[in-house]
């Protein structure tokens, strides 16, 4: 074991983002990595914002990802008797002070501000302050260095510097008594000792802050780095107005979690041209220090096609359990009779690009066409529809054929007996055996329905046509 100890922290107010996916991903390969130590802490302290309902969600996103967390999960809110006590040390300490200006004070100080041109931070009316009105409310201010600057190196971004001078008393304590969210950060992060703060970089304003806070309560400072958010196609941060941006609605949608771990990997952080990583490959090949500085742009079609390569290469059985709940959703239980469901999948495999699509093309193999493609069988005359069909019973009746294979080699004997091309054999079967055109090979269609199920939808076909 490594002394690297991460954290990924979502406060639980809706799903688990792609977005917070990619960090909780980035912090989790870095632990792997490193052979470090990763920390689940859920950032409940909103308690108007925080649901158990979205803590559960995110629990379960990042169990369907595989990221599994070596501590936690912990929550903030557990931790507010320890944030007194060092709100407390620092009041006595005085490095931060009681703060009795009221909001109006405040608020017209700040206008007045704005009106002379300066910066509307507060002005440190009760820095000095050494009588405590027992009957005002007061918030704790930090007493924040006026002087210098606050510097880090981030590990994405490189050197950052803030000046001081620009840096607010940050308040630590509400006048209801509550900590602030910046202050819990610290101090969660001080007594989990992490090292290294892998977060979004919509948090790199805060850490100038926390850098001062963690100075001022005399413990090390963590390493930083901030990843750049995710855009959409019109390089606005993603949202819902871009489609889905949960990760179980991706999984609802069919994708497979190593499709989309993959996907959100190569989502600014890049390894040469490589595109496709198995999860040992990726925590191999990880470098925090490779992640790009631009946003990355969120790509659909690559994400379709990256699932759509790992449908492919994915374990017949596995990808079988998976597919359970689609067929479910559509009124399909393997369980219940039918094929063999990974043998289905197998069939299945080569073309579809979700598990929603296979579980459309896996449809016909558990209930017999009830109409068929009336495009797709015009193209033929009914002459032809009742020889072929005629032809293509008699053979399988009598044969002793078992692979696909082999029932292939059947369709090119009867092709060469009779003087038809492949496609005119093909096609009817196709669309006697599974309704349409879109199917996988005749030879596999038949191995994995059985002969008797194809020979009975033949022969249906066959008498529909007839009776036209
Ligand atoms: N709870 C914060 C968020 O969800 C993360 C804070 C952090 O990582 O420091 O954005």
């Amino acid at each position: 074991m490594s002394d690297l100890r991460v954290r990924f922290a979502p406060s639980p107010t809706g799903y688990l983002h792609v977005g917070g996916a990619r960090t909780a991903l980035f912090n989790w390969l870095l632990a792997r990595k490193q052979g470090g130590t990763f920390i689940l802490r859920i950032e409940d302290t909103d308690v108007e914002r925080s649901t158990q309902e979205s803590v559960d969600a995110i629990l379960q996103g990042m169990e369907w990802l595989g990221l599994d967390w070596d501590e936690g999960p912990f929550y903030q809110s557990s931790n507010f008797p320890l944030y007194k006590e060092y709100i407390q040390k620092l009041l006595d300490s005085g490095k931060a002070y009681k703060c009795y200006c009221s909001a109006e004070e405040l608020e017209a100080r700040r206008e007045m501000a704005m009106k002379e041109g300066r910066k509307p931070k507060y002005d440190g009316t009760c820095r000095q302050r050494t009588d405590h009105p027992a009957d005002k409310p007061f918030v704790i201010r930090f007493r924040a260095p006026q002087e210098g600057s606050t510097s880090f190196d981030d590990l994405v971004k490189g050197v950052i510097t803030f000046p001081n001078e620009e840096l607010d008393d940050l308040i630590i304590q509400r006048s209801d008594g509550t900590p602030t969210y910046n202050f819990c950060v610290v101090i969660d992060d001080v007594i989990m000792r992490i090292t290294t703060v892998i977060r979004g970089d919509d948090h790199v304003n805060n850490t100038p802050r926390q850098i001062q806070l963690y100075e001022a309560l005399g413990f090390p400072v963590p390493r930083f780095a901030h990843v750049p958010m995710i855009l959409g196609a019109d390089k606005t941060r993603l949202s819902k107005r871009h489609g889905a941006t949960s990760v179980i609605a991706y999984r609802d949608m069919g994708f497979l979690p190593e499709a989309l771990v993959n996907y959100l990997v190569r989502l600014g952080w890049s390894h040469g041209d490589d595109e496709i990583f198995s999860r040992e490959e990726m925590v191999q090949k990880f470098d925090i220090g490779n992640v790009g500085r631009s946003a990355g742009v969120f790509n659909p079609e690559k994400l379709l096609w990256l699932n759509a390569h790992y449908i492919k290469a994915g374990d017949p059985q596995r990808l079988a359990g998976l597919l359970l709940p689609f067929l479910a959703e559509r009124g399909i239980d393997p369980q219940i009779g039918g094929p063999d469901l990974p043998t289905v999948v197998k069939t299945l495999q080569e073309r579809a690009r979700t598990m929603i699509e296979m579980a459309e093309g896996a449809l016909f193999y558990y209930r017999a066409p009830e109409s068929y493609d009336e495009t797709a069988l015009a193209k033929f005359d009914k002459e032809h529809l009742q020889a072929v069909y005629g032809a293509v019973a008699d053979k399988l009746a009598t044969s002793a054929a078992v692979t696909a294979a082999e029932f292939d080699a059947i369709f090119k004997e009867i092709c060469t007996d009779k003087g038809w091309k492949m496609p005119q054999v093909g096609q009817p079967v196709r669309i006697a055996l599974s309704g349409g055109t879109q199917a996988p090979g005749i030879g596999e269609i038949i191995v994995t329905l059985g002969i008797e199920e194809t020979l009975l939808r033949i022969k249906l076909a066959q008498e529909t046509v007839a009776g036209r």
